[in-house]
């Protein structure tokens, strides 16, 4: 079974939470904070595996979520930090958002990719400690994950990929030039799984060719296999479109030219534009007789194409027509690679996002938005703190303080801020 496009759910860990905790001896009456920190989430990274040449381990496992970060200990102990959930993918693949079908990332070279970024662990108490504050009952909670839909799909990165009806030969044409392995056999659609192999022309000189499995007849509107495998060759720079120039399954290889471009276009038109070498494979089944080879290369010429023959199985060809293909290729820009173009959507933090907690004497108010406020604030500078008093005010924090019994002198934490509480 060949998976190339499936959808999966990642997750980052969550942080530690910050510890609250006072150090306690023997005979010492009142020890200092000593809570520790949480430590970091694991991050959910790809990788590229060149081992790897479809999505078929994801076919079952749906959900990857890295570990947690532990929460932070006594003593001043971090907690110990999450391990990252590393996810192996073949070469060529590409994350997308579900939602929007963006591009994450293109994991075509060989940089891990942080796709998912494990929360950050909150301070324990012993962060909080300052002059006037002594003994801090708080600490911060861990920072939650990140949480992703997102469909990989693979779009092998090849230079050059092998085109045309089932049985003309492309897997025995790679075989011959590469270490490649693909199925040879005579009846139709032995290829089930794109083969990828590297071609050597000469020192230093080399590219990757793709075998795809033959294009059916209305492939391009959805009909048999060929459509889900087009994807492998969007990325070729150069395609060899090869016939059985002897006609041997009783067909007539012109209209087969025809038609499988018929089906690239309907494809996509930029991929029908990719320039093409038109191969007439076979010739040695065609004896003395040398019309269809000279009926192909009229076809190539008068349709801008360029031309080659060969027999894939004597050999005749095979080193002449690699050596065209490598410098067309020199002629040619790079294999596409995508660029990101996802946007995250930022969830909505609205003024309803605060709470309010009593934590033995103090009050705590936390929350996403009390987090927004605070860190536009710059607490040593009288105008910002009128502007977040404002903005707390206009929230209703003061209110609900009120509600829940305030007094004047009682402490106040609003994010790492602490003070008493004045009607
Ligand atoms: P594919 O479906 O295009 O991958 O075709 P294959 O490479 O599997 O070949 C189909 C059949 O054609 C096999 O039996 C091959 O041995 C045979 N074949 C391939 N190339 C040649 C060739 O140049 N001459 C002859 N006589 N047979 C060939
Ligand atoms: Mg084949």
């Amino acid at each position: 079974m060949f998976i190339d496009i499936t959808r999966i759910k990642i997750a980052s860990g969550k942080g530690g939470d910050g510890k609250v905790n006072f150090h306690r001896e023997k005979y010492v009456a009142a020890g200092g904070p000593d809570g520790g920190d949480g430590g970091r989430g694991g991050s959910v990274i790809f990788k590229v595996d060149d081992n790897l040449s479809t999505l078929l381990d994801f076919r079952y496992k749906k959900k990857y979520v890295a570990a947690p970060g532990e929460n932070g200990g006594s003593k001043r102990c971090k907690g110990k930090d999450g391990a990252d959930l590393v996810i192996r993918v073949p070469r060529g693949t590409i994350i997308r958002d579900q939602k929007s079908g963006q591009v994450i990332k293109d994991l075509s070279d060989d940089e891990p990719f942080v796709a998912a970024k494990g929360g950050n662990g909150g301070w324990g108490n012993s962060h909080f400690a300052t002059p006037t504050r002594q003994a801090p009952r708080f600490a911060k909670p861990g920072q939650p994950g990140v949480e992703l839909e997102i469909v990989l799909e693979l779009k092998l990165l090849a230079d050059v990929g092998l085109v045309g009806f089932p049985n003309v030969g492309k897997s025995t044409l790679l075989s011959m030039v590469s270490a490649a392995r693909p199925k040879i056999a005579n009846y139709h659609f032995t290829t089930l799984v794109p083969n990828l192999g590297v071609v050597s022309v000469g020192e230093e000189q080399s590219f990757v060719m793709a075998d795809i499995p033959g294009i059916i007849e209305g492939a391009a509107e959805g009909a048999g296999l060929g459509h889900d495998f087009l994807r492998h060759i969007d990325r070729c720079r150069l395609l060899l479109h090869l016939v059985d120039a002897a006609g041997s399954e009783g067909r007539d290889p012109l209209e087969d030219i025809e038609k499988i471009n018929q089906e690239l276009v309907g494809y996509s038109e930029f991929l029908a534009a990719r320039p093409q070498i038109i191969v007439a494979n076979k010739t040695d089944l065609l004896g003395d007789d040398r019309e269809p080879v000279k009926k192909l290369k009229k076809y190539a010429d008068e349709h801008g194409f360029r031309f080659a023959e060969l027999s894939a199985a004597t050999g005749q060809g095979v080193r002449e027509l690699m050596r065209m293909a490598w410098d067309e290729l020199r002629e040619l820009p790079p294999v596409f690679v995508y660029e990101p173009d996802f946007v995250p959507v930022e969830e909505e933090i609205t003024e309803r996002d605060w709470q309010v907690d009593k934590v033995e004497d103090y009050y705590v108010v936390s929350g996403a938005w009390v987090d927004k406020i605070m860190s536009s604030v710059n607490t040593d500078d009288y105008e910002s703190r009128q502007y977040m008093d404002r903005m707390l005010k206009n929230a209703g924090v003061y209110d609900k303080l009120e509600q829940m019994g305030v007094q004047e002198g009682d402490f106040v934490v609003i994010g790492d801020l602490e003070f008493e509480y004045v009607y």
